[in-house]
């Protein structure tokens, strides 16, 4: 062990691994670590959640618990993360005795707009302009003229936001004070809106020595806020703009000393120019073409790095798209012009028709036993494979259409 508990030989298959969080990230994780043998404990308070249901072990607490993170620390060689609002004091507890990947501050910086990107540009690498308001006095001191030079903008809360929650378009000052009243006056960032040609994330895993491992640029369509669809390779990114956004994720990486699957979002914006968004301490649901496209997925690389395993080849062996099924596809026909906020008055539950998926010879389906499909909600996802991208791409859109699932 050294300072920072992190494995000087590697953890061997047979040992326990931990995973705080328990969604569909934490699920895959458990089958890519108990495909190769480890045994994995999950901590989440849900009694029903995705990840629970297939650990070696449920712990089933608070994440803040401390008994539940004494048991967690004492049976685990290595502990990582899935949930990325778990608190970063809970990682800092656990790493007491254990090694955790990635580490606390690491999140922690992830955790906050605000730290995130002051992170992202000190590492040498573009972000949207942007004001920060820390709080509402803050904004009352913060000038018309310093808000309106970043719009038309988007208000977004500086913690615990994802898939667009906690973020409001705004035009003009007035909207900038009402919109961050309406938020409860907690800290956000507002960042200008850009001109977005189209997204991509860069995916790379980094291990204890340092070294790390690249993945092809994935190309990201968002509808509602929410990840639609990823295509890989990414079809509009010159080979130029990859190695531009890869170059961008390993330095950042490297900056944070990070250990683990590290993803960052970019914008390319309508001049061909590359902004980050945000980055993901952890797997991301733009990685999940991985687990059918790819010698080694992102969830086999998160147990290799926190047991300090080689990383694993991150080759792409076939074209993929990544179909993510919301909790819309089960409230019938039309139901895919919902809005995430709830179901349709009237809307009635319907089974999608898995069989036809299945029939599909490029779907691989993966649904991640939530008990409850609520519009907006992730449920699953579909990978297509195949010989060529535009067979992948066409068996997305047939598919697509058979769950009645909007893609632009
Ligand atoms: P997720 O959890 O899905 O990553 P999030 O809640 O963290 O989402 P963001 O990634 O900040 O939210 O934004 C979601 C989407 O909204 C982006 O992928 C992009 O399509 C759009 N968006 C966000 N910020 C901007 C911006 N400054 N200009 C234009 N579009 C934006
Ligand atoms: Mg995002």
């Amino acid at each position: 062990m050294t300072s920072d508990n992190s494995p000087v030989s590697p953890i061997l298959p047979g040992a326990w691994l931990g995973m705080v969080g328990g969604g569909q990230l934490g699920r895959m994780f458990c089958f890519a670590a108990q495909a190769m043998g480890y045994r994995v404990a999950v901590l989440d308070p849900d009694a029903t959640s995705p990840a629970g249901a297939v650990a070696d072990r449920h712990i089933c607490a608070p994440y803040d618990d401390e008994a539940a993170l004494t048991e967690l620390a004492r049976l685990c060689a290595a502990i990582s993360t899935e949930f990325e609002n778990v608190p970063a004091a809970s990682l800092d507890a656990l790493a007491k005795s254990t090694f955790v990947s990635p580490a606390g501050r690491c999140v922690a910086v992830a955790q906050d707009r605000i730290a995130e990107k002051r992170f992202i540009a000190a590492a040498g690498v573009p972000v949207a302009p942007h004001v920060v308001i820390e709080s509402s006095q803050a904004l009352a001191a913060i000038g018309d003229e310093a808000l309106v030079a970043v719009l038309p903008g988007i208000l977004k809360t500086a913690r615990m936001g994802y898939d667009g929650k906690g973020q409001i378009r705004v035009t003009n000052a007035e909207e900038v004070r009402e919109a961050h009243a309406s938020l409860g006056g907690v800290a956000c960032v507002l960042e200008k809106r850009l001109p977005l040609k189209f997204e991509v994330s860069a995916l790379i895993a980094r291990g204890v020595s340092g070294a790390s491992v690249v993945y092809p640029l994935a190309q990201n369509v968002h509808r509602n806020g929410v990840l639609s669809h990823t295509i890989v390779p990414a079809p509009d990114a010159s080979p130029a703009l990859v190695q531009q956004a890869q170059q961008a994720a390993i330095q950042i990486a490297a900056k944070l000393g990070y250990v683990g699957v590290l993803c960052v979002e970019f914008f390319i914006l309508e001049d061909g120019s590359l902004v980050a968004n945000e980055m993901a301490p952890r797997p991301h649901n733009s990685g999940h073409y991985t687990v059918d496209a790819c010698a080694t997925s992102q969830f086999e690389q998160q147990v290799r790095a926190m047991t300090g395993m080689p990383l694993g080849d991150p080759r792409q062996h076939s074209p993929a798209v990544m179909l993510n099924i919301l909790g819309d596809v089960w409230f019938s026909a039309g139901a895919a012009d919902a809005k995430p906020q709830g179901p349709r008055s009237g809307a009635t539950p319907v089974i999608p028709p898995w069989d036809q998926v299945a029939a599909m010879p490029s779907a691989r389906l993966h649904l991640y036993g939530k008990e409850e499909a609520r519009p907006g909600r992730k449920m699953g996802h579909v990978n297509f494979t195949a010989p060529t991208l535009d067979e992948a791409r066409t068996a997305a859109r047939d598919c697509a259409r058979l769950l009645h699932i909007a893609t632009r």
